[in-house]
């Protein structure tokens, strides 16, 4: 697994790196989905590595180790993981409880050669009491130890903790190298321009698209149902059929591609800027039958005939 992009971000990464200080405290900011975890994984696996820091060697026991971490992260293997890392994320969305945080400083202080790091992802989600605690040890980090905290904004955090960490502040994706990464993923030419553009400079859409690679097509013949010139009744019940079974996250990730194609198509005068205004507001609509739980059959085929029937 390749970082992608963010040279900026791994030159100032490596700068501090380079101090070789006792112990380190980052923060990570940008965006969901550009590559935050697996910097912070790399950084790890140089603080960690026996003959080097920077990234590491990746060939000594520490970086084999560490590179097992990240493919059982990113490949789904089930290989024996780093035991000096230790990665602490919300459960479902909800708070990292303080319980969460005084187990990971607990870690933090075992002695060990090589040192320890814990990453904590969505560092905005601890709640008070977490924060705190993590506080006083950010304050005195045990030796040999690294803190990574990433967040897709650190206005959530305490002003304090910010103020004890290096930050580093990550950039969204171009769409080039978002382009290129896609071709090695053997997307065809055409369809990597147009991903790369509904991107958003995230790597959040390629993620959900590879776990369910029908989504990408789904949007593509729902677009060409709100392109056609004619009303294509028996086109909408039969997709509409088949939206219905995706949960909620995909079928708002297959509108959010229709949207941005049928935005490209306006611009190019090749879809109606009425029609387009209108599909916002249905979209609106949309959500909200959703979340008041009419069935997402009737929601899609309502949106289409409101859109194509004014
Ligand atoms: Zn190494």
């Amino acid at each position: 697994m390749q970082v992608i992009g963010h040279q900026k971000e791994k030159e100032l990464l490596s700068k501090y790196l380079n101090k070789n200080q006792s112990s380190y405290s980052f923060l990570f900011e940008g965006k969901e989905g550009i590559g935050k975890k697996l910097l912070a994984l790399y950084t790890a696996r140089g603080f960690l590595c026996e003959k080097e820091r920077n990234f590491g060697c990746g060939e000594c026991e520490n970086c084999r180790l560490t590179d097992d971490l990240i493919s059982n992260i990113y490949e789904g293997t089930n290989l024996s993981p780093n035991p000096n890392i230790k990665l602490i994320t919300s459960e479902n969305g909800r708070d990292i409880k303080i319980s969460q945080i005084r187990d990971a400083i607990d870690f933090l202080k075992l002695k060990s050669k090589e040192g320890k790091v814990i990453i904590i992802e969505n560092a905005e989600k601890m709640n008070t009491e977490a924060s705190n605690a993590l506080l006083k040890t950010l304050e005195e980090p045990p030796e040999n130890s690294m803190i990574i905290l990433t967040t897709t904004n650190q206005n959530k955090l305490l002003p304090t903790i910010i103020s004890r960490c290096y930050k580093i502040r990550f950039n969204p994706l171009p769409k080039e190298e978002i382009y290129q990464f896609l071709l090695h993923k053997d997307f065809s030419e055409s369809d990597a321009k147009t991903f790369s553009v509904l991107s958003d400079g995230s790597l959040s859409l390629y993620s959900a698209v590879k776990e369910n690679p029908k989504i990408y097509q789904f949007a593509k013949d729902l677009a060409l149902l709100f392109l056609d010139k004619n009303l294509r009744i028996e086109g909408i019940i039969n997709l509409a059929d088949i939206l219905d079974k995706l949960d909620n996250k995909d079928l708002s990730i297959v509108l959010q591609i229709v949207q941005t194609i049928l935005h490209k198509k306006m611009l190019k005068g090749e879809f109606d800027i009425d029609l387009y205004d209108r599909l916002l507001k249905e979209y609106q609509e949309f959500e909200k039958a959703i979340k008041a739980g009419v069935k997402k059959k009737l929601a899609v085929e309502g949106m289409y005939f409101n859109v194509k029937g004014g």
